[in-house]
């Protein structure tokens, strides 16, 4: 069985402890920054990055297990403009319990980071400007039964209570009369409370990045289903693709299975309901990727360095793309007050994400122009311009008006603290505004002014018939 390097980070004694308890088999791995054997757990526990890491359990399996997620990012300091909005990416592996190796490449990704935190530039701005939450095994019952070495089956797949938790997710379609699972509820209690804007769900068995969605209307058809940001999606499955030599190389698991670029959509590959990547994406407002990252579903550790050497690229870079699109903050105008829960939506992308319980908000997006539409229970709903850039997210921060009859005064008021603040006030204003709900994603300038000059030019032309009437 493959050790479990997890307590080459853990500063907490008790935790390192429980973390024995579990299924630590004696043996060795190969390091991944120095390819030489790390050997026993003894060694590794003299090793400890408690300043940047932080081990939590986000609940436990129907057997008791602790579901064990490290946190790996750099604490940086109060003036760090970049602090506030530093956004929480994830890595989720061993779900299907027998497809073991996402559980060996996270740990190993664990070890990079932290071993390189002091070493390398890539990962110390890495860390400064993200939270990384590694969780090894989602389905740490099902692992105890998985047998290294079987390829295509074998036990461990299915939690303890012997169900598919890639299949009890809340569906938009279907409702399921399987009972949540213990692994399940954990997972979507830490997506509503960490808001994470990114993650990948590590499986094996298949070459391939599959993105939402996995499900549609008529379960039994298989067909491409586009969701709102297909575009974005398919940019997040290349990148990671683009950076793995057996994708890349379009090496097919089975001779009839073949992908193009090594992605896939989930519906057009297999429908699938109740998936976790659907549900991070509708429910939690967070674009989670399925990555197939092995033909064999538990292989043998000696081929641990090899399965390394073809996803470290892949996972760190995906890491960065999460610096991609938008973030920032809402804000009540009045009060300066952060707006928990508002809803948000990128018009022209009918899914709603929320701000979390600080006002905050992150999204994906590829360069371009859009428009942000903000909801919030007593404000008037407001829409704000933005332009998505290649090289550097775009931060913006909108205030919300409450909705209360104003006098006269007290709007110039408001208008001229808004003008200070950067925020044009007849976009707080005028949220409907016919100019700005024509500005859709890939828009540009030159149509924009377009859009405006038309019904001005065609006011004149009816002014003119009307006075040459009268004449
Ligand atoms: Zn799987």
């Amino acid at each position: 069985m493959f050790i479990t390097l997890t307590l080459i980070i853990i500063g907490n004694v008790r935790c390192q402890q429980q973390l024995m308890n579990t299924k630590t088999a004696a043996g060795s791995i190969s390091s991944p920054s120095t390819a030489k054997p790390i050997k026993t757990t003894k060694n590794i526990r003299r090793v400890t990055f408690p300043d940047i890491t932080k081990l939590y359990s986000i609940g436990k399996s129907v057997q008791g297990r602790e579901l064990w997620v490290i946190s790996v990012t750099s604490h940086n300091s109060s003036t760090d403009p970049d602090t506030d909005l530093k956004p929480n990416v994830k890595y989720v592996a061993n779900m299907h319990a027998n497809e073991a190796i996402g559980r060996e490449m996270v740990l190993h990704l664990l070890a990079h980071l932290v071993n390189h935190s002091n070493k390398s530039t890539n990962v110390k701005n890495l860390l400064r400007h993200t939270r990384i939450h590694l969780m090894p095994s989602m389905n740490p019952d099902g692992f105890e039964k998985a047998i290294e070495g079987k390829c295509q089956s074998g036990p461990g797949r299915h939690n303890a209570a012997n169900v598919d938790l890639n299949r009890n997710f809340p569906d938009r379609f279907f409702k399921s009369n399987v009972a949540e699972q213990p692994e399940t509820a954990a997972i979507r209690k830490w997506i509503h409370e960490k808001q994470f804007a990114l993650s990948l769900n590590i499986h094996g068995g298949a070459l391939v990045v599959n993105y939402p969605f996995d499900g549609s209307q008529n379960h039994s058809e298989s067909h491409i289903e586009k969701s709102p940001d297909h575009d974005t999606f398919v940019h997040l499955a290349l990148a990671l693709a683009k950076r793995h030599p057996k994708l890349r190389q379009k090496v097919q698991c089975i001779q009839e299975e073949w992908f193009e670029n090594g992605i896939t959509n989930g519906n057009a590959w297999y429908p699938i309901r109740g998936s976790m990547q659907d549900y991070n994406y509708i429910n939690g407002g967070c674009m989670e990727l399925t990555f197939e990252i092995s033909c064999c579903k538990y292989p043998p550790k000696s081929e641990l360095v090899s399965f390394w050497n073809d996803n470290k690229i892949p996972l760190l870079t995906f890491l960065t793309e999460v610096h991609k699109g938008v973030k920032g903050r809402i804000y009540d105008s009045n009060t300066e007050h952060r707006i928990a829960n508002a809803n948000i939506t990128i018009l022209g992308r009918e899914m709603t994400f929320h701000s979390d319980s600080n006002g905050r908000f992150w999204r994906i997006l590829l360069p371009g122009d859009y428009v942000l539409v903000v909801k919030a229970n007593g404000y008037q709903t407001l829409q704000k311009q933005f332009t998505v850039s290649e090289h550097k997210i775009t931060v913006i921060n909108v205030y919300m008006a409450p909705i209360v009859r104003h006098s006269r005064s007290h709007n110039l008021q408001q208008q001229k603290y808004l003008i200070k603040k950067g925020q044009n006030y007849d976009e707080l204003l005028m949220g409907q505004s016919a100019a700005l709900t024509m500005v859709k994603n890939g828009t540009n300038s030159q149509q924009r002014i377009q859009l405006q000059i038309v019904p001005l030019i065609m006011l004149v032309w009816a002014i003119l018939t009307i006075v040459n009437k009268n004449c």
